[in-house]
């Protein structure tokens, strides 16, 4: 594995689902360290949908998930996906393609100082690039922030499924999207955390992908056997609570049906008292 802020060296990867509700571990797929986050995510969740009948809304993955083809094929589903966000790779104390504002009407990017960087051409990769005017810029007092290198004129490279990704990016930083990426925090990090520090998952006991599954699969069972029975165990104190109320209710009725009977029968005895 080679990734940047983590060791260097052999491991494998635990690709981990969790549900939002209960922090149940839904599903465990175990790849070589080199294996980009990215590149089973798709098929583990339809493998999950269409095993488990999931009516699944919204789907929560960290920065590394936000890729146009996966922002896509999540909105495909008709899914809604809540994606962390991170600056690619850009020049620093320049300005970033965010300062420039894209408009689908047209199909160009408007610069901060709003002139039009139009559409030139498309690589094999997909990515259309849109490049600014080199007069335009001759006499731009941003042009130290924005001009890189060289060049006399700034290009942006737009990618032809970005509209997925912009529209994931815009989710995730509304109210509700915020309030479902903290959830993930709460729910999938800390399902990693507990089984790497409770149950031994830091390192692996044995060697090849089967034995690693075999030892992932395991733990996340032991920690779904626990959950479950936390879950089961407060749902019955739940339970033990309401018949405890219910009982308290009782008890209080029948407190004031045992005043009002001596009230009533003070009464009587008060009336009958008058009759005599
Ligand atoms: S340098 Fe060119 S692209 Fe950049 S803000 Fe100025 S006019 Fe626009």
């Amino acid at each position: 594995m080679y990734r940047e802020g983590k060791p260097e060296g052999f491991f494998y990867l635990e690709h981990r689902t969790v549900d939002s509700k209960c922090n149940i571990v839904t599903d465990v797929h175990v790849t070589p360290g080199n294996v980009n986050d990215v590149e089973p995510y798709i098929e583990r969740l339809d493998r999950q949908i269409k095993r488990f009948g999931f009516d699944v809304k919204y789907v929560g993955l960290d920065a590394g998930y936000l890729t146009n083809l996966i922002c896509k094929q999540i909105i495909q589903r008709n899914l809604q996906g809540v994606i962390g966000f991170r600056l690619g790779p850009h020049e620093k104390n320049k300005y970033t393609k965010y300062k420039f504002q894209y408009v689908k009407e047209w199909d160009v990017y408007v610069c901060p100082n709003m002139f039009f960087l139009r559409y030139r051409t498309t690589d094999k990769n997909g990515y259309k690039s849109y490049s600014s005017v080199p007069k335009d810029c001759a006499n731009c007092s941003h042009k130290e922030l924005c001009l890189i290198g060289k060049n006399n004129n700034r290009t942006i490279r737009r990618h032809v499924w970005e509209e997925f990704k912009e529209n994931v990016v815009r989710f995730t930083r509304s109210d509700k999207g915020k309030t479902i990426y903290k959830r993930r925090k709460e729910t999938v990090e800390r399902s990693f955390a507990d089984a790497k520090e409770l149950h031994g998952l830091r390192y692996c006991r044995m060697r090849g992908k089967a034995k690693v599954s075999e030892q992932c699969l395991l733990t996340a069972a032991v920690q779904n056997m626990k959950k479950i029975a936390m879950v089961l165990f407060s749902h019955g104190f739940q339970y033990f609570m309401k018949i405890g109320s219910i009982y308290c209710q009782l008890y209080r009725i029948q407190l004031a049906i045992n005043k009002l009977s001596i009230k009533i029968t003070i009464t009587q005895i008060g009336n009958s008292g008058l009759c005599q």
